[in-house]
Order: structure tokens, then C-alpha cells, then sequence
């Protein structure tokens, strides 16, 4: 198996999102970690069909590795509204229908929301990542992280992707699209389940 926990390692990266693909390699990049999209692969999108983000997680970067032949890292994140039963949760990139569409997510969610006051508009993202070093790894890495707020009314901001202009972070008055790129990766979901990761890793 190769050996992922020194610096330099190259790591397959299991997703085809421009937006989480920047935000890993900002975050994996300073660290010496080298990450190549599946694709560079010509590696199939997984089908997605387990009931939990850590499950996607686990069966994304299992099938980069199978695909490729090499140590793979993959990320399964999405918005979960507790006062909605969770939703959009694992259906995030396709809650309108359209894998991806983040403005009609964004229109479906105020739509489903437009009812919802006070502490029923708290939200949180979830972010589980997993490396595994082949595709029969007994003991994949595995780390989990969530990132709190609430669901503004009205989107604000231009950074980001998805969720973003929707989402309050606790605590303050910013959507996380108005947070510079490296405030958002050191506070965010994906930004705390990295860091759990490479600790794991390095330790
Ligand atoms: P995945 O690619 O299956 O993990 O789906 C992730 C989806 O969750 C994205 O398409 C977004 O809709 C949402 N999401 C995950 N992380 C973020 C984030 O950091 N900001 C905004 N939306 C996010």
C-alpha cells in the first residue's frame, strides 16, 4: 500500500466539484499533499446510493481507487436543516432535481423554509472525509465535522459555492460567501474534517 502519511504523497481526489476540488487543494496543497482529479483517470462518477454522508464518503473514494490504482481521498458534504427532518442532508447537490444547480437548491430551500422563524431556521453543514490507500483498505481513514449557523432570507455574497449566500455563520452576521476563501476553509465543515484527517494521518 502506498504511503500516505509522509509529505508529498499523491492523493486521487474522488470529485468532480470545482468548488470542494479548490477547497481541498487549498487545504491538502500547503500541507505537501499532491491531489490529481479522478479524471485525470477517466474515472466514472460513483453512483452515490448509501443513506449516510460517511457511507458516500467511503464508497467514493473506494471507487477512485479501484479506478486508478492509487491511494484516493474523498469528501460527501451537504446542508442538514434539523426543523426540516434533515433535509436537503444528503440530497444537497440535487435537492431542485438537477445535480449541481445551486441556484435552484437555493430557491428550493428559502421555498421550503419560507414558514420556518426563529431557532427553526438553524442549520449546519456536514462534511465526512475519507482516504483510503486501496480499495480493500481494512482500516480507511475517516473524519467528520460540522460547521453551525443559520438560513438567511435573501442570499448574500459573492464567494463560495452552493450553500453559501444562504448560510448565517453562528456566531456572526456574515453568510460563509462572504468569508475570504482561507477564513471559510480554516472555520468551515470541510476545513475541520481536513484537519482531523492529515492530524490523523501525521500522528
Ligand atoms: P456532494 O458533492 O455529493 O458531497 O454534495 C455536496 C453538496 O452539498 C454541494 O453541491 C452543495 O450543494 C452542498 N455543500 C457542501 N459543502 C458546501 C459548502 O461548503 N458550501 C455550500 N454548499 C455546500
Amino acid at each position: 500500500m502506498p504511503d500516505v502519511s509522509v509529505n508529498g504523497a499523491e492523493l486521487v481526489l474522488a470529485s468532480g466539484n470545482a468548488g470542494k476540488l479548490r477547497e481541498l487543494a487549498d487545504m491538502l496543497g500547503p500541507l505537501g499533499y499532491r491531489l490529481r482529479p479522478q479524471s485525470d483517470w477517466d474515472t466514472p462518477e460513483a453512483v452515490e446510493d448509501a443513506p449516510t454522508f460517511v457511507e458516500n464518503a467511503l464508497l467514493k473514494a473506494r471507487h477512485a481507487a479501484a479506478h486508478t490504482g492509487r491511494a484516493a481521498i474523498a469528501d460527501d458534504s451537504g446542508l442538514v436543516v434539523p426543523a426540516l427532518g434533515g433535509e436537503p442532508g444528503i440530497y444537497s447537490a440535487r435537492y431542485a432535481g438537477r445535480h449541481g444547480d445551486d441556484a435552484a437548491n437555493n430557491v428550493r430551500l428559502l421555498e421550503n423554509m419560507a414558514d420556518l422563524q426563529g431557532d427553526d431556521r438553524r442549520a449546519y453543514f456536514f462534511c465526512a472525509v475519507v482516504l483510503t490507500r486501496s480499495p480493500t483498505d481494512p482500516a480507511p481513514v475517516i473524519a467528520t465535522a460540522r460547521w453551525h449557523g443559520d438560513i438567511l432570507r435573501a442570499p448574500r455574497g459573492e464567494g463560495g459555492f452552493g450553500y453559501d449566500p444562504l448560510f448565517r455563520v453562528a456566531g456572526g452576521e456574515l453568510s460563509s460567501a462572504e468569508l475570504d476563501r482561507a477564513e471559510k476553509n480554516r472555520i468551515s465543515h470541510r476545513g475541520q474534517a481536513v484537519a482531523a484527517l492529515v492530524a490523523a494521518l501525521e500522528s
